[in-house]
């Protein structure tokens, strides 16, 4: 792209609502560079003038670049996006006053608003121009902050936001295991082909009385200090953190005669415990794929203190 036709974007991009063609302002601002020799901030201005007066456009318009979700790769960077809140989550801190996933039609990410930055709250559902909003990194998961400085605006368009199923991004979140749901442990879930639905009081919500399969899953609330996450842990996940399998929480539900049991010794082991997941973030549950116990790197941190004490 040559300069002008730079400066030609730049312009066409400030009053494209009003109708005006790209090409006629390259046109235009080719013969007054290189025809009459016209200086450049000269010809701009010629150009805009031209614009307001044909086609009625205000004298000034306000510059914003609006970022596409997608295009957000890298902390510390200022951004404006025009975004749809897809979900709100419960904030787990008395300094973040909300925080959730906004979506556009390229992709999601989730947002905070500090309480510091004293702003109306936002809604599910609703659409927002969030100016000076800045990235960061928070274990690997990129978030937009609205802080003091930033704006939010609610807009009268929805913005399309790209469909769920489509989201396929792995996120790492480390948070302890607050809580663990009573449809947990050793469950049942319908045999019917396709449904897979948890059976509850014997009945799947779908096919009613149906054969029951046995399955065994943790559903928990994640909480990482920022935001809490519902976590389904399946029974892979289960084994690797407990070392019980469907088969043995089967031996342990006939050894005591009860199905619950399981769940209790579940909680047992894991209520209270750090958990690094990794998984699927769909705007209502974290599914993990991989799942341990977090322990901080004890190894590195022996290595750092031995070369300090070697230094000395
Ligand atoms: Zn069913």
């Amino acid at each position: 792209m040559d300069r002008v036709e730079s400066l030609a974007n730049q312009i066409f991009e400030d009053y494209k609502d009003y109708g005006v063609d790209r090409k006629e302002i390259v046109e235009k601002l080719r013969k007054l560079l290189i025809e009459f020799r016209v200086p450049e901030n000269e010809a701009v201005r010629t150009i805009r003038n031209y614009i307001i007066r044909e086609y009625g456009a205000p004298a000034t318009v306000r510059r914003e670049r609006i970022t596409k979700i997608e295009e957000i790769k890298e902390p510390n960077k200022w951004v404006t996006v025009k975004a749809k809140v897809i979900q709100l989550w419960e904030s787990s801190s008395p300094s973040i006053a909300q925080v959730g996933l906004i979506g556009d039609e390229t992709g999601y990410i989730r947002f905070l608003v500090w309480t510091k930055a004293k702003k109306q709250p936002v809604d599910e559902g609703k659409s927002y121009i969030f100016r000076n909003v800045v990235v960061d990194d928070y274990g690997g998961v990129l978030r937009l902050n609205v802080t003091k400085i930033s704006e939010i605006e609610e807009i009268e368009e929805g913005v399309k936001v790209k469909p769920p199923e489509e989201l396929s991004e792995d996120v790492e979140v480390v948070g302890a295991l607050v809580a663990i749901q009573q449809n947990s442990g050793l469950i049942q879930r319908c045999s019917v082909e396709g449904c897979n639905r948890v059976i509850k009081m014997g009945k799947c919500p779908e096919h009613g009385k149906t054969k029951a399969k046995d399955d065994l899953r943790i559903k928990g609330v994640l909480d990482d200090g920022y935001r809490t996450y519902e976590v389904i842990i399946n029974e892979e996940g289960v084994e690797s953190l407990t070392g019980i399998n469907l088969e043995k929480a089967k031996k342990i539900a006939e050894e005591t005669l009860d199905r619950g049991a399981v769940l209790t010794e579940l909680k047992k082991m894991l209520l209270g415990k750090y958990l690094r997941v990794v998984g699927t973030a769909t705007p209502r549950y974290l599914i993990a794929k991989h799942v341990e116990f977090f322990r901080p790197d004890i190894r590195k941190e022996i290595e750092k203190v031995k070369a300090l004490l070697e230094e000395v």
